[in-house]
């Protein structure tokens, strides 16, 4: 082995147990080699590929951030740019890798093993969540700039996030719409549904719950370029559902104009981790999240939890790296639901 080929190796090493999520439990490390190795062995028996030295737990807890605003001035509902890439710094740098509210619902999770998922959304679909300057190019102090700049700064920090929009000028710039809401899903993020006029839910009859959320979907879809995509998570305004139960049904499924909806997943406005999608308790319908920001958090903010996992590891999700296992302590396989088709792997 050459000078070279040795100082790669040692390039590749270091910066492998910089990012990836396994130095946090194994500081000793792997060469890239051995992961590549490992990669072809998944064909053969995708468990023979899992390291249980990773405490993989896929049983563990994951937090779905909600923000609303990037501004100049910190408040309690705008986060600033500095902040904001504080914030993804130091998910990025505790092992945390965004994935898409779709993947997290439908138990699809990729991330590499030893990482934990994140979901990250953003609520009203305000200009400052993306923006195009006179010269044509997106605002770098928008959500989707500083998204873009910090996934190609760190490419195992995927491009994945949900903007939920409500009414018709998805963010604020006219006839700009279809391109942006466009260019968000050909980035491989998503539109999300926060219905027509921002509803309150809590005593709206059934044509007008059917309305909010169907005609919003139309609306999104079809200025949506991507053939065949379809707007199918609701982020519910204040939180709010239908008092009388009798109409939660159409939170999920109903139609407008003889079109039909169904959501896939119904977000709340929360103060806790969500469960694992393959955790019995998970309700896809009622999907809790924590608010990323520091100020007025009554210590249930997005850093309250990530100091709550650090100190209380074995209640966070740990993958396994394969999405077709499912692994955890043996004693936690009781927590996993008897529904799932995937291979339940435990030590
Ligand atoms: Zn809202």
């Amino acid at each position: 082995m050459n000078k070279l080929t040795l100082l790669t190796l040692s390039i590749l090493t270091s910066a492998f147990l910089l990012t990836g999520c396994g130095s946090l439990a194994d500081i000793g490390g792997k060469s890239v080699a051995t992961t590549q190795t490992e990669q072809e062995e998944v064909k053969k028996d995708p468990k023979e590929s899992i390291d249980l030295s990773l405490k993989p737990n896929e049983s563990g807890k994951i937090m779905v951030l909600m923000y609303h605003n990037i501004g100049s001035e910190e408040k309690e509902w705008v986060r600033t740019p500095e902040n904001f890439t504080k914030d993804m710094n130091t998910l990025y740098e505790k092992g945390y890798r965004p994935i898409s509210l779709t993947d997290y619902v439908t138990g699809n999770i990729n991330v590499e093993q030893g990482c934990t998922p994140v979901i990250i959304t953003f609520d009203d679909g305000n200009m400052n969540n993306f923006e195009y300057l006179s010269d044509g190019t997106v605002s770098k102090t928008s959500a989707v700039g500083l998204l873009i700049d910090f996934h190609e700064k760190h490419k195992d920090f995927p491009l994945e996030a949900t903007f939920f929009i409500n009414g018709d000028l998805p963010f604020g710039q006219k006839d700009m719409e279809s391109k942006k809401l466009s260019f968000v899903v050909e980035k491989g993020m998503d539109i999300g549904n926060h219905t027509v006029d921002h509803a309150n839910f809590s005593s709206l009859p059934a044509d007008k719950i059917q309305m909010e959320i169907g005609s919003q979907a139309q609306y999104l879809q079809k200025l949506i370029s991507k053939k065949g995509y379809v707007v199918n998570t609701l982020a519910l305004p204040y939180g709010s559902r239908p008092k009388d139960d009798s109409l939660a049904p159409y939170l999920h499924a109903g139609s407008y104009n003889d079109l039909a909806y169904k959501n896939i997943a119904i977000l709340n406005v929360g103060w806790n981790p969500a469960y694992s999608p393959y955790d019995a308790k998970f309700n896809n319908l009622s999907i809790p999240r924590i608010r990323a920001s520091e100020m007025k958090v009554d210590n249930v903010g997005m850093y309250n939890y990530i100091q709550y996992f650090d100190n209380h590891p074995e209640e966070r999700f740990i993958s396994d790296g394969v999405s077709e296992v499912i692994t955890v302590p043996a004693a936690k396989a009781e927590l996993i639901k008897a529904t799932t088709d995937k291979e339940l792997y435990t030590y």
